[in-house]
C-alpha cells in the first residue's frame, strides 16, 4: 500500500505519512476550459470518480505508461492529502482536515475512455490501471495562505504543457471535499485530485516532464 511522502518547505522528503492511502477521489470537468476542450458540458454538481490504491506511484520514480492501448494523456492536478476521517462534513471541517498539498497526474487512456463513455460503461480501465496516479510528496498546508490562490504548471520536453490556477476551479477545494464526504467517507491518508486545467495531451516514452507548485515544489520525471 502507498504511504504519501511528506516534504519540507524546500521540497525535500522528510518522512512518510502515518497512514496509507485507501483511495484517490477525483473530480472530472472542474475547469471550464478543460470541459470545453473535450467537448463536455459544464457540470452542475462535481463529477466524481475513484482511482484505486493500485494506481499510486511516486512521481520521483520513473513513470511507466501502458503500451499498445492508444493515447495516454497527462492531466496535471492539485492533490490534497486528508488527515482525518470525514463523513458528511461541512467545509470548515474539511479544510481543517487537510494535511498537505501536492501535485498528481491523473493518467488517462483517452481512446479507451472515449470508447467506454460511448458505451455508457465505467471508466476504471482507462483511469485506474497500475501506476495511473503518479503523485508528488506533500508540503504542509500551512505554506498556503489561500487554497483559492495556488499556481501550478507542467512542462513537457522543455515546453509549457499545462498551467493552472486554483481560483479557476468550478467547485473550490472546501466545497469539493464537503461534497465528496456526502458520498464517500474519507480516511486519513486519502488523496483528493481536484481536476485538470486545459492542455491535456498524450505522453510518450522518453518524454521528460517537470511539475511545479507555487514555487514550493518541483518534481521531475521521465516517461518510459
Ligand atoms: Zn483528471
Amino acid at each position: 500500500m502507498y504511504q504519501p511522502k511528506i516534504l519540507n518547505q524546500s521540497g525535500e522528503v522528510v518522512g512518510q505519512y502515518d497512514y496509507s492511502t485507501s483511495k484517490v477521489v477525483c473530480v472530472g470537468r472542474n475547469y471550464a476550459a478543460h470541459a470545453k476542450e473535450l467537448n463536455n458540458l459544464i457540470p452542475k454538481t462535481p463529477l466524481l470518480f475513484i482511482k484505486s490504491s493500485n494506481t499510486l506511484v511516486d512521481l520521483a520514480d520513473q513513470i511507466t505508461i501502458p503500451k499498445n492501448q492508444g493515447e495516454c494523456h497527462h492531466e496535471l492536478e492539485i492533490a490534497i492529502l486528508i488527515g482525518k476521517q470525514l463523513t458528511d462534513a461541512n467545509e470548515q471541517e474539511c479544510v481543517s482536515a487537510i494535511i498537505g498539498v501536492g501535485l498528481a497526474l491523473d493518467l488517462t487512456l483517452r481512446e479507451l475512455q472515449s470508447q467506454l463513455k460511448s458505451k455508457g460503461q465505467p471508466w476504471e480501465k482507462a483511469k485506474s490501471f497500475d501506476g495511473a496516479c503518479p503523485v508528488s510528496g506533500f508540503v504542509s498546508v500551512d505554506n498556503f495562505t489561500e487554497l483559492s490562490n495556488i499556481d501550478f504548471k507542467l512542462t513537457k520536453n522543455h515546453h509549457c504543457a499545462q498551467i493552472g490556477q486554483s481560483r479557476d476551479m468550478l467547485f473550490d477545494i472546501p466545497n469539493l471535499i464537503a461534497y465528496i464526504t456526502t458520498n464517500f467517507t474519507l480516511y486519513p491518508g486519502d488523496i483528493i485530485l481536484t481536476g485538470t486545467p486545459e492542455g491535456v495531451a498524450s505522453l510518450n516514452s522518453g518524454d521528460k516532464i517537470t511539475l511545479e507548485l507555487n514555487g514550493l515544489l518541483i518534481a521531475e520525471a521521465t516517461i518510459s
